[in-house]
């Protein structure tokens, strides 16, 4: 049983103003596994206020300074692997190997990138006699979810440490171990007091306190399309910047030259990994409606790999992260069910075997349309849509038509067509021939329409924490070179 009831403020764990807990539940066993201390909005003001106070030294340091940390948060990183991987089986649900393979390894591929970033930004510019600067954009509210909790806090933390911005992070309530794990890694790899600080609570406590606080600057935010706006409501009075990475309802394209056989196999492999709670999942597979059933039969035959089970055992996927989830899930697999989709695999109630815990039945359904709401809304479960497009042209216009834009899939045998058809689908990231497990941490994620605003990851998501400033007459000699402000140069 973990007790975490300070939260981490100007270098030092600090008791919380009220006295409001949280407990934490496993999701595999439903047992409570921890408890937290749920923060107001007077610990919040305590948190900005300590950014605040940090703000003008660390957003003066070196390049080689912030290099030096970044490299120790690395190191104690390391020593903290296992525990890391623990705190997220336990806290979420995912399988023990996918917590090391994937949720606890790739922060440190992130901590990688930024410093690689770091390495080689050009902070200025001249053009002509104007000089083009870039600098921390201040103190950042960072706002995390619990469905791949330490890479979706670190693809905030690592940049914003490495451009020269102060943090105050708010993890999920639901993912509190890793986030805790985390503030310790960073106090061991001493990060000067007030740069990173950590409030745990509510979204609509602490979230909305971060959200319309005037002292910050920019609220990174990821989560539901529902929350991201409150968000960015909140936070418009105060005219800081909102980054949001929302929800998804991505596309998969088939096309008919493609090997049926892997690209199925794989389209539901990256629906069912993390028991569907992915944002990024091809979770409508657009197949020819000729071959619709030729697919069915591709998902019954690798059905079984699918299987879900307990976190400690090899198995490809645990429960979903809690009660409320789990409940969501089976209303929307009954709506399919009620809407007349066909179901393949699948459907309502527990897994046999598995009545303790919040275990999900993979469910694949054929013959969905997209009117239908399992087509629409964002389940967040492991529950694939399969549908059926007449062309090309069809299939295109079924992908697009969607109020969500995150990720897009195209599957096919010529490679021209392929990239044609990627290049047409209105979203942040489109995989061509390959899946949603093969992720590219350098390249720009995030969404179209109500998938989110801006790109976090790589170089694009480092130049997220930064402001612009032009220095006009900055280099005098070359203004009187150039005549006129003709905007040529
Ligand atoms: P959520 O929106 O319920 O919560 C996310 C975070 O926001 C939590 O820390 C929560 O406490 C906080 N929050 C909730 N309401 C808030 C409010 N009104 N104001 C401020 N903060 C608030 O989402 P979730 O259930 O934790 O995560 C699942 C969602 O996240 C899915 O929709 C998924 O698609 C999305 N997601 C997006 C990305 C991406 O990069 N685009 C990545 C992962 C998850």
């Amino acid at each position: 049983m973990r007790e975490y009831l300070n939260f981490y403020l100007n270098g030092k764990w600090e008791e919380p103003t009220g006295s409001r807990t949280w407990d934490v539940i496993n999701p595999a066993t439903e047992a409570v596994a921890g408890r937290i201390a749920m923060g107001e909005i007077e610990d919040v003001n305590r948190a900005v206020a300590a950014a605040r106070r940090a703000f003008p030294s660390w957003s003066r340091t070196t390049r080689e300074e912030r290099l030096a940390l970044l490299g120790r948060i690395i190191e104690v990183y390391q020593t903290r692997f296992n525990d890391m991987c623990a705190a997220i089986s336990e806290e979420m649900g995912a399988p023990l190997w996918a917590a090391e393979k994937v949720q606890a390894a790739a922060p440190l591929g992130q901590l990688n990138i930024a410093m690689e970033v770091l390495k080689n930004y050009k902070f200025e510019e001249l053009r002509g006699s104007t000089m083009i600067q870039r600098e921390p954009i201040g103190v950042c509210g960072l706002i995390s979810p619990w469905n791949f909790p330490v890479i979706l806090m670190m693809a905030k933390v690592a940049p914003a440490i490495a451009t020269g911005c102060t943090m105050v992070l708010k993890p999920s309530e639901y993912s509190p171990f890793s986030a805790q794990i985390l503030a310790e890694i960073l106090d061991k790899a001493e990060v000067p007091p007030g740069v990173f600080n950590m409030v745990n609570g509510d979204g609509v406590t602490v979230g909305a306190a971060l959200s319309s606080h005037p002292d910050i600057d920019m609220i990174s935010f990821t989560g539901s399309t529902r929350a991201g706006v409150d968000v960015a409501v909140k936070a418009a009075s105060t005219v800081k910047r909102v980054h949001q990475e929302l929800g998804g309802k991505s596309p998969n394209i088939i096309l008919d030259d493609a090997d049926f056989e892997k690209a199925v196999a794989a389209g539901m492999q990256g629906v069912m990994f993390n028991s569907g709670q992915t944002c990024l999942a091809p979770t409508r597979m657009l197949v020819p409606q000729s071959r619709m059933a030729e697919v069915t039969n591709i998902v019954w035959r690798v059905a079984a790999n699918f299987n879900p089970g307990k976190p400690t055992e090899n198995t490809f996927m645990g429960p979903v992260v809690n009660e409320r989830q789990w409940t969501r899930i089976q209303e929307l697999i009954g709506k399919g069910i009620e809407e007349g989709a066909t179901l393949v695999i699948g459907g309502t109630g527990k897994p046999a075997g598995l009545e303790q815990g919040y275990y999900v039945k993979p469910t694949v359904f054929a013959n969905v349309t997209n009117d239908m709401t399992i087509a629409r809304e964002e389940i967040f479960g492991p529950v694939l849509a399969i549908l059926g497009y007449d062309n090309v042209e069809d299939a295109i216009r079924i992908a697009n038509d969607t109020s969500y834009g995150l990720s897009a899939y195209v599957q096919g045998g010529n490679m021209d067509r392929v990239r044609e058809v990627g290049g047409r689908i209105r979203a942040g990231q489109v995989t061509l021939n390959a899946s949603a497990l093969d992720i590219d941490l350098t390249a720009p994620f995030g969404g179209y329409k109500q998938s989110g605003n801006g790109r976090e990851w790589g170089e694009i998501g480092f130049e997220a924490f930064l402001e612009m400033k032009a220095l006009i007459g900055y280099e005098p000699a070359a203004a009187s070179l150039q005549p006129s402000r003709s905007g040529n140069d």
